[in-house]
Parts: C-alpha cells; sequence; structure tokens
C-alpha cells in the first residue's frame, strides 16, 4: 500500500525542523529536493528513486557479495546483497539506505575509498563512528520523525502495520520507535 504525503501534512505552520529536533539535515536537504524533482511522493519513502533518478547512483544486487552492501563512489555504484534483498525488502531498502547515507555524509565530504558494509554494520543504532553516521541517516530517510509521529497515531502503534506502511524490517521499526520516546514500557 502506498499512500500519498509531503511535508504539506505537517501541521499548519510548522516545519521538520519543529517536530525533528535531532534531525540530519542532509537528510531533510535529501527528502526536500526529491519533493521538489517529484510531484507525488509516496510512502514508502521511494529510496530506489532517491538513489536512481535523484542523486545519479547505479544500484545492483550481487548474489556473490560477501558483504550486505557496497559503495564505490569513483563509480557512483552501489551494490548490494542479492541474496539478503530477496529474504526481504526492508533489509535491502535499509542498506540501500544505508549506503545512501556514506555517498551524502562521507563522500561528498571527501571520503573517496570503497566502503564494504557488513550485517553487523548495518541497522538503527548499530556500527562505530561512520557506519552509525549511515545508519542515522538510513533510519530518519526511511522512517522521517514527523512521518512516522503521524502514522503511529492513525495505526495506533500496530508495528506491523508500520513496518509495512514504511517498508522497513519490524526490528528496524521497534527501534526507531524506542528512539523517538514513541514506545511504551509494556511494549518494549
Ligand atoms: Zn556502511
Amino acid at each position: 500500500m502506498t499512500r500519498n504525503w509531503s511535508y504539506e501534512d505537517l501541521p499548519r505552520g510548522s516545519t521538520i525542523r519543529d517536530v525533528a529536533e535531532s534531525v540530519d539535515p542532509r537528510v531533510e536537504a535529501l527528502l526536500q529536493r526529491y519533493f521538489e524533482h517529484f510531484a507525488s511522493p509516496v510512502l514508502p519513502v521511494p529510496v530506489d528513486s532517491i538513489a536512481v533518478d535523484l542523486l545519479g547512483l547505479t544500484v545492483d544486487e550481487n548474489d556473490e557479495l560477501d558483504v550486505s552492501g557496497m559503495l564505490v563512489p569513483s563509480e557512483h555504484q552501489i551494490w548490494l546483497n542479492g541474496r539478503e534483498a530477496r529474504q526481504s525488502s526492508g533489509r535491502r531498502r535499509f542498506t540501500l539506505a544505508h549506503e545512501l547515507g556514506h555517498w551524502i555524509c562521507q563522500y561528498e565530504q571527501g571520503h573517496v575509498e570503497p566502503r564494504y558494509c557488513r550485517a553487523d554494520e548495518i541497522g538503527v543504532g548499530a556500527g562505530r563512528k561512520l557506519e552509525r553516521e549511515a545508519n542515522t541517516f538510513a533510519a530518519q530517510l526511511l522512517m522521517p520523525e514527523p512521518l512516522l509521529r503521524r502514522e503511529a497515531v492513525e495505526l495506533k502503534l500496530n508495528l506491523h502495520a508500520l513496518a509495512r506502511r514504511f517498508e522497513v524490517s519490524l526490528p528496524a521499526m521497534k527501534v526507531r520507535l524506542q528512539q523517538l520516546s514513541l514506545l511504551p514500557a509494556y511494549m518494549q
């Protein structure tokens, strides 16, 4: 199921900053750029289109990849683990968003060497410095705080329904809700 949405859906007069104090400004800028280019943004966040159409990257899958995801900045290329991608579209989307985090946060800051990202480095709250930065970027891109707050109310905090609507894995959704203090203690 897809839903049309945009930042116009936010409460009148508010901006994403008003409701999302800790949002990475680079995520905000990327989403705003997306909205400027494409008339009808939808949930789940179209991460493939953002990678390919907006950022001009090539995204391919390879079953032989021995990591979950790989960014080759010099070739503007992202490789995803094909076996993992078939197991879970949510996992595939998070890995892709994670690699976009490396591209936006690090490549554009001068880190040009390829990134090889293992499964244990990818996930909300996982990894060390550069991996953690990419994970935070991915979570904010796939589950933007104001939209997650809105949908959490609409779907009455049904974790499965929320994970489906944002097309992320159940664990990723749960951790994101915990980070935003949206999950009551009895659900943790
Ligand atoms: Zn990584």
